[in-house]
């Protein structure tokens, strides 16, 4: 089974429609595919319309955005009801703060010459939702970056120009919320944080008693090593394992759907806790 538990739509910051997205999915052979924008459900309903017909089960996900230890960690939300008063409510306050934060964004970017960089950006996101992939896609078009991740290393990281610190969920409402909506929690790429082993065990005993059960092992952002690594913490902390690519569309073209290489043996999948939502599993 190709299973891939981790995709960005247009409803946040990847560049397919929510169709397109679904289409492109059952093109590369995935089986099982889990729609996770960023602190938004909104293309889950046109998602779930175009993989009607196909051989493609979909699953309703979200990746939610969390301020823990004054860092900015993801926690994607599996398998959940998108219409769960408490996940809805929280995800709008999330997408609040985010709007905030978008207006000093374009404003600090726009004082570096990056001319209507508010009203580019919220014309971009047409899903209405602004990350800042999409200040990063500006500035890569006004060709003051090369590519998203140096136009985010230069201007949008901390310490740069027109860096905002979101002030995001906490992780106990966040894995809260998820649980609360019938899902499950899985910490999203872990070794994108850069934290030292220590630091990542206090995060994932935090997560475990705020009610999470998952951690992503093989993740479109991790190396091989990072894989081995995380593989080992899943299995020291009774971690179930997740694979997702955090696909945002062809642009990136190093990212391809259901193309990660399978979990190990040893590892429990974290399908394994919604495997009635699944076709037949294997
Ligand atoms: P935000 O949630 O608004 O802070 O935006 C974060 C998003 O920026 C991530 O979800 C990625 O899509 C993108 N991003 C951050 N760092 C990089 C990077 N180094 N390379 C490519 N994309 C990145
Ligand atoms: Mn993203
Ligand atoms: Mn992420
Ligand atoms: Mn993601």
């Amino acid at each position: 089974m190709n299973v891939d538990l981790h995709s960005h739509s247009t409803a946040s910051d990847g560049t397919l429609s929510p169709t397109a997205l679904v289409e492109h999915a059952h093109a590369c052979g995935v089986d099982v595919l889990a729609l996770t924008d960023h602190d938004s459900t909104d293309g889950f309903a046109e998602a779930s319309l175009a993989a009607g017909p196909l051989d493609l089960t979909l699953l309703c996900g979200v990746e939610i955005s969390v301020t823990w230890a004054r860092t900015t960690v993801h926690i994607v939300g599996l398998n959940v009801d998108p219409t769960h008063p408490e996940l809805v409510a929280g995800l709008a306050s999330i997408r609040r703060e985010r709007e905030r934060r978008a207006e000093k964004m374009g404003l600090g970017l726009e004082k570096q010459g990056v001319v209507d960089a508010r009203q580019r950006a919220a014309a971009m996101a047409t899903g209405g939702l602004v990350a800042r992939t999409h200040y990063a896609r500006l500035l890569i078009e006004d060709g003051l970056a090369r590519d998203i991740g140096d136009a985010i290393k230069k201007y949008l990281s901390r310490g740069k120009p027109a860096f905002v610190a979101g002030q995001w969920a906490s992780l106990e409402d966040a894995v809260g919320w998820i649980v609360a909506a019938g899902g499950v929690a899985v910490i999203a790429h872990p070794a994108r944080y850069n934290y030292t082993a220590t630091k990542l065990r206090e995060l994932i005993k935090a997560f475990k008693a705020a009610g999470g059960q998952g951690m992503e092992v093989l993740s479109g952002s991790h190396s091989v090593q990072d894989a081995r690594n995380m593989q080992r913490h899943a299995l020291w902390a009774g971690l179930s394992a997740s694979r997702g690519s955090d696909y945002h569309g062809p642009e990136n073209t190093w990212v391809e759907l259901g193309r990660l290489p399978q979990l190990a043996e040893d590892l429990t999948p974290v399908w394994s806790h919604f495997a009635s939502a699944l076709p037949n599993a294997s």
